[in-house]
């Protein structure tokens, strides 16, 4: 065999086992030139399209997937073209480039494939580059662990704010949440008021129709405050019977007019427990911000003093403590 023939041997070997590798390697190779036109398209990328290398060669990557966000795309692959420097895809950014279903079963939670694309600059022998290579992987079982966790992570955090019982904020975090608030009021030099509420004589609920009786009391009791308050407005239970409402941009005077709503409803509330009505009222205690309050802790000290007075002023009432 002459030496050019053995080489021009070695070249069509060599072109392949290039072109098996293109085609068994489990990630998308495309190669596109400066008008987005295809000139390489392998296996992979064949498979999930479902378009042949002939059906895209030549054509405009746009008008092969017209539901491809243009602009976007430019953005991320010019700067490789000009620059010369590699870009990159990722599915938390934007879920996918190329829209191809998932091959997972049928009860995996995605229904196309999640994909992280790398652009890189495919330089000619002058320096220039004329082309630029795309390669798409499939992160679809990535992205749903991750989704998956954050959700865990979401329900996890939500339970752990939440009081069982009531399903409104626990102590802690309504806590975290005044003094969080706290702080925002005090640079904004807004209104805010907070909201005491204590159920009236509650052992003798428990006393009289057992405990199970005095967690409907109170779960009613809690629903009651849900449903009263605004979406910005923070409930917490606060304790066994008592709650706490911050109520922001939120003056005293208005913010009775919350308290005495939800007393007046809750004078009305009847709860059957096995087969028995039980009534209840509630005390509310207010006190609005002043800068004079310099720590949460004695703005809530006057509100618990203002809870203090109702009780002691014969109960089923609102008090305003202005300090
Ligand atoms: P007052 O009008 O002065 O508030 O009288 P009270 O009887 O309500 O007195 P207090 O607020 O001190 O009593 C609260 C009672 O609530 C005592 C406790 O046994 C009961 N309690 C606390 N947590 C729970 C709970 O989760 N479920 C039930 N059923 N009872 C609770
Ligand atoms: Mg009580
Ligand atoms: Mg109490």
């Amino acid at each position: 065999m002459s030496t050019a023939n053995r080489v021009a041997d070695n070249d069509l070997s060599d072109m392949h086992w290039q072109h098996d590798l293109l085609g068994s390697i489990e990630v998308g190779i495309v190669v596109i030139d400066r008008d987005y036109k295809v000139s390489v398209w392998n296996q992979f990328m064949e498979n999930h399209s479902n378009l042949l290398p002939s059906q895209v060669r030549g054509k405009s990557i746009f008008e092969c997937f017209p539901e491809m966000d243009v602009e976007w795309f430019k953005i991320k692959a010019e700067p490789v073209f000009t620059l010369r420097t590699p870009a990159f895809l990722i599915w938390e950014q934007r879920p996918f480039l190329f829209r191809f279903g998932s091959n997972r079963p049928i009860t995996s939670a995605s229904d196309f494939m999640y994909q992280n694309v790398t652009l890189f600059p495919l330089a000619s022998l002058t320096g220039t580059v004329e082309k630029i290579c795309l390669l798409v992987y499939d992160v679809t079982d990535e992205a749903i662990s991750k989704l998956n966790s954050e959700r865990l992570n979401s329900q996890l955090q939500q339970i752990s704010r939440t009081d069982g019982l009531t399903g409104l904020f626990n102590r802690r975090y309504w806590q975290e949440q005044f003094e969080l608030e706290f702080k925002r009021i005090r640079r904004n030099a807004k209104p805010a008021s907070v909201l005491m509420l204590d159920i009236d004589h509650f052992k003798a609920v428990n006393d009289t129709h057992g405990h199970p009786a005095g967690d409907q009391v109170i779960k009613r009791l809690a629903k009651l405050i849900g449903e009263s308050v605004r979406e910005t407005d923070v409930a917490g239970r606060y304790g066994g019977e008592e709650f706490t409402i911050l109520l922001p941009d939120t003056t005293a005077s208005c913010a009775k007019l919350v308290a005495e709503r939800i007393r007046k409803t809750a004078q009305k509330c009847v709860v059957t427990h096995e087969g028995v009505d039980i009534t209840f009222t509630i005390s509310v205690g207010i006190c609005e911000y002043t800068p004079n309050h310099k720590e949460p802790m004695a703005w809530l000290e006057h509100v618990d003093q203002a809870l203090y007075k109702a009780k002691q002023d014969g109960r089923n009432q609102v008090v305003i403590n202005q300090p």
